[in-house]
Order: structure tokens, then C-alpha cells, then sequence
């Protein structure tokens, strides 16, 4: 888990900006078309909330001042091309393949069956439960700073092979940092949920706004209660352990449920930040 992975530079680039058939319907697509990327996407026109169709999925756009917006996941497997339908209009995106690696893990039997508990299954089915919706505005002002001043120790997205067998994927990225060192908001939000649970160990998930999510996992204890609001770069926590793990933060980005690269979120397109 300790392999360090350098990452190519990230160019956040409109992809698609056009008058759409029907008049005054203006659509924007921002962001890097790469696998495992989160997409911006605002509408202006529409009297009533939108709904985008995206890879078989509905996401409902939220009000932002004239326009409707909506960050929406490109799955870490999506296919090269994708069609993206909302308000009548159709854009297909040709999506870039990226690999983010393969680590092959040898870990104790016992906590690869914690795994499969039925506890963590319901850690993670909570979870689940608060962020596939939301109804929050953008939240957030200005670029993502990384929550712990730490290096990266394991990258995100890399497919893994546990014990020569079980197969996962690592829906964070690890940073390295020691017991409690301090962990801060990366960006201003809500904290939606609080928990202790068997694997992830001392959980929080904040909202951001527009079905953006971050969470932070195994942390050593909290500074922010459930449902309080959080400032860009406010402690939230301090690195820990807990669920059995050597000291380290995982961090997660994620859109309505999805998990997304998080250094998406330091270098936003200039409409979004
Ligand atoms: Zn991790």
C-alpha cells in the first residue's frame, strides 16, 4: 500500500458548449473526459429542474443562480463513447482511457473476511444511503486544497488482487499522514454523516453541494459534529488507524455515489471554482 504513483498533470478543458436546438437552451460540458473523472454540467434555459441521462442513469440537475448544474461521475469503466441526454439535447463524448494500476495484496485472512461482514456491508450501505441524492447548491468557492498535508501512498483507482483471489478496486487515495496530524475540509460543505465503523473506522462524509461528496476514513477522532456546516480548510479530524489499519487518511471523492478521482477537484474548469 505504499507504492507511491506520480500522476500526469490534469487540464481541466471545455469539452462541449452549445446552443441547443431548442431556443435559449444552453449546455455546457466541462472538465477531462477520462475514465473515473467527474463531469460539470450546466444548463441555462429550463423553467424546471432538469434531469440528465448518463450512462443509463438519471441525475437531477440543482438551481444555481440562471443556470441548472450538476456534476455527474464517468464511471471508472465507462466506454469510449458516451452520450450524454438532457432538456432534448444529445452530446456524445469520446472518453479517454486511463490506467490507474493493479497492486497485488497479501493481507491476514481475518481482516480480509472483515471485508465481507455484514457489519462493514451496513457501514457501507449508510454510507450509500446519505449520498445518492442531494438538494444542496455548490457549496464550495475556489479550488479543492488536499484535506492533509501528506504524501500519497496509494493512488486512486487502482484495481487490486487481495491474497491472489479477491478482487476490489481503491475508491480513495491514501495519504500518508501521521497519528494525529490534522485533517481539514478541502472545500466548504455540510458534514451529512458520522460514524465508527468496523473497517472504515471513524467515518465522515461531508456534502459539498451539486452531488459532490468527500468522506475520510480511519480517522484517530473528530472535530465537527453531524449536520454542521464547514469552512474551506477547517479541521474536521486528525489522521488515525482505526479499523485496523497503520495511520493514514483515505480520502474519497464521490458523485451522487460514484467514486471520482479527487485531485479532479484542485484544479477546477473557471466557471466551477
Ligand atoms: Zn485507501
Amino acid at each position: 500500500m505504499r507504492r507511491r504513483q506520480f500522476l500526469g498533470g490534469l487540464a481541466a478543458t471545455a469539452l462541449v458548449s452549445a446552443v441547443g436546438a431548442q431556443e435559449g437552451l444552453r449546455l455546457s460540458l466541462q472538465g477531462s473526459a477520462v475514465q473515473g473523472f467527474p463531469l460539470f454540467v450546466s444548463l441555462t434555459g429550463p423553467t424546471e429542474a432538469p434531469e440528465i441521462d448518463w450512462q443509463g442513469k438519471q441525475y437531477k440537475m440543482v438551481s444555481s443562480g440562471e443556470r441548472w448544474r450538476a456534476v455527474v461521475p464517468i464511471d471508472i469503466d465507462c466506454p469510449a463513447q458516451a452520450t450524454l441526454k438532457v432538456a432534448g439535447l444529445e452530446r456524445s463524448l469520446s472518453v479517454k482511457h486511463r490506467n490507474y494500476g493493479m497492486q497485488y495484496l497479501s493481507i491476514s485472512p481475518s481482516t480480509l473476511a472483515s471485508y465481507d461482514d455484514p457489519q462493514n456491508k451496513a457501514d457501507d450501505v449508510a454510507i450509500l444511503n446519505v449520498i445518492k441524492r442531494t438538494e444542496d447548491p455548490q457549496l464550495w468557492k475556489g479550488n479543492w486544497v488536499l484535506p492533509c498535508q501528506a504524501p500519497e501512498s496509494t493512488g486512486f483507482g487502482q484495481k487490486r488482487l487481495y491474497n491472489g483471489w479477491k478482487k476490489g478496486w481503491h475508491k480513495g487515495l491514501d495519504l500518508a499522514g501521521w497519528e494525529g496530524q490534522a485533517i481539514t475540509a478541502p472545500a466548504a460543505g455540510r458534514v451529512i454523516h458520522r460514524a465508527r465503523g468496523i473497517v472504515n473506522g471513524n467515518t465522515l462524509v461531508i456534502s459539498h453541494g451539486l452531488g459532490v461528496f468527500s468522506s475520510y476514513f480511519h480517522m484517530n477522532d473528530f472535530a465537527v459534529g453531524a449536520n454542521e456546516t464547514v469552512e474551506a480548510g477547517q479541521q474536521i479530524g486528525s489522521v488515525g488507524g482505526t479499523g485496523g489499519f497503520a495511520p493514514h487518511l483515505h480520502w474519497e471523492t464521490r458523485c451522487y455515489g460514484a467514486p471520482v478521482f479527487p485531485k479532479a477537484f484542485l484544479q477546477l474548469p473557471a466557471d466551477w471554482r
